[in-house]
């Protein structure tokens, strides 16, 4: 047989590569992995952590106001970003080190630079070629900035995570989740706010009562500019803080610190030496594999935002486990895409699993529907008028809960539990025998009647 330097060698050590490498490595496989940033990828590093810790800080603004109905008085808050960035720094150095502890414990060969296939079982990491006899293709994606004349003014995701000064105003470019979350927490640390978004309504994809009950509630807190997007972006002659110009395909003009783009994310595909094999990618750069995760080489898997089937950091997971297990373990393992819950950490929180109420009816099948808008128990002292949107999606003929989504605080802690249920097949009936936890919001669940006419 054959013989390669490593059984497996893993390029990206985000979410999904350091699952594949751990679990390979765990069922004895001899596992390298490359990596030439910082070890857990987006989401440790330029996504989930670092966004739930800041959501964490933006929310403050409003508990402080709303903590005035319960009795507490207090002067007027203010709010350091240099503390919040360095704070966050340390923790997700903290995490760093983990991510890399788990790979050096397990014998993994860690290489701190950039590698590239450089043919069907070689990949080339600095001067050292490398032959391994399985290659998973790991590595994620990167923000993608629509084009206009200026675009390169504006910044990502990406450096907003490191922005030395948090400016007075900020123009949010996008109407999807990292345009939503961030519009909802710079405006809870106190950034003046604009969302420009082409669509009448945010969040495409997610349900539609969702969308509409979301857009109105952002809309009360930051001006949103729908149907409209940025043409040209331009910097005004620099006077302290940085000033940037944005025009509007309305002809409107909006004057802001900083032009935030959240448009979109791509695979980061390029200059991986793809060229030297047979793999395929479609038209965004997205790797083509089958249900298996192979590509069209032999020998050579991608998962994660690579692939850009659902890009959510445990669906990478659960994807580079699947192809580790199926490789050292014999497993014939499939990824299961259905009831995929997720969560939008705006503020106030959406989470939501299964189908939209317009991806039921298309599914061909009746379907019942119940909603309820309800105000959180907390905001009839708090005095805040925001109310909660929670709606289930029930298939008639089976009675399954076929979608659950919701609009309140913590909805995503919520909508896990739900997501069980719904993977066991939990119909109305096993819903409505549940005994609720009150006084809470997930009780409102468990205790609609009424189907909507
Ligand atoms: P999304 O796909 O969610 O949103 C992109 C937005 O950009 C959409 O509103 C889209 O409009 C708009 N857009 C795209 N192209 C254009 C264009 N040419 N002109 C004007 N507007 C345009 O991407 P994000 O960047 O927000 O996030 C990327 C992915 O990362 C998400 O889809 C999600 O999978 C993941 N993510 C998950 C999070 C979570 O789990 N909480 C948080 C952040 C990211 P339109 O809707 O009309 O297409």
């Amino acid at each position: 047989m054959k013989s390669y330097d490593f059984d497996f060698f893993v390029i990206g050590a985000g979410s999904g590569g350091v699952r594949a490498s751990r679990v390979a490595a765990d069922l004895g496989a001899r596992v390298a992995i490359a990596e030439e940033r910082d070890f857990g990828g987006t989401c440790v590093n330029l996504g989930c952590v670092p966004k739930k810790l800041f959501s964490y800080a933006a929310h403050y603004a409003e508990e402080w106001r709303d903590s005035r109905g319960f009795g507490w008085t207090h002067a007027e808050p203010a709010f350091d970003w240099p503390t919040l960035l360095a704070n966050k720094n340390r923790e997700i150095a903290r995490l760093n080190a983990i991510y890399r502890d788990i790979l050096a414990s397990r014998g993994i060969r860690i290489f701190s630079e950039r590698a590239r296939l450089a043919g069907p079982h070689r990949i080339k990491v600095g001067v050292e070629t490398i032959s391994a006899r399985h290659i998973l293709l790991a590595v994620g994606g990167q923000p993608w900035k629509i084009p206009f004349p200026g675009n390169d003014l504006a910044i990502t995701s990406d450096e907003l995570f490191h922005l030395p000064e948090l400016p007075d105003s900020m123009v949010v470019q996008g109407g999807g989740y990292i345009a939503c979350e961030f519009a909802s927490i710079l405006h809870g640390l106190g950034v003046e706010v604009t969302l420009v978004h082409r669509g009448e309504a945010l969040l495409r994809g997610f349900d539609a009562d969702i969308r509409e009950f979301v857009t109105a509630t952002l809309g009360g807190k930051f001006r949103l500019a729908l149907g409209r997007r940025i043409e040209q972006l331009e910097q005004l002659e620099k006077v302290g803080q940085r000033k940037l110009k944005a025009r509007l395909d309305s002809g409107e003009t909006i004057i802001a610190g900083e032009v935030l783009c959240a448009t979109g994310r791509r695979p980061n595909t390029g200059d991986l030496g793809l060229e030297h094999t047979r793999v395929k990618t479609r038209a965004n750069g997205a790797i083509e594999v089958n249900e298996r995760f192979e590509t069209a080489e032999a020998g050579i898997f991608a998962v994660g935002d690579a692939i850009d089937r659902v890009t959510l950091t445990p669906v990478a997971l659960a994807e580079g486990q699947i192809v580790a297990r199926n490789l050292f373990d014999g497993q014939t393992t499939k990824m299961d895409y259905d009831y995929i819950p997720s969560a939008v950490f705006c503020h106030p929180n959406i989470a939501s699993v299964g189908q939209s109420e317009a991806e039921a009816r298309a599914g061909g099948g009746e379907c019942d529907i119940y909603l309820s808008r309800t105000r959180p128990m907390k905001h009839t002292l708090s005095g805040r008028d925001e109310p909660a949107l929670l709606k289930l999606i029930v298939d008639r003929g089976s009675q399954r809960v076929i979608g659950l989504h919701m609009v309140g605080p913590d909805a995503g802690e919520l909508v896990q539990g739900f997501t069980v249920a719904m993977n066991c097949g939990a119909t109305k009936a096993d819903f409505d025998r549940t005994i609720g936890i009150h006084p809470t919001l997930a009780e409102e669940f468990v205790t609609l009647k009424n189907p909507l006419e």
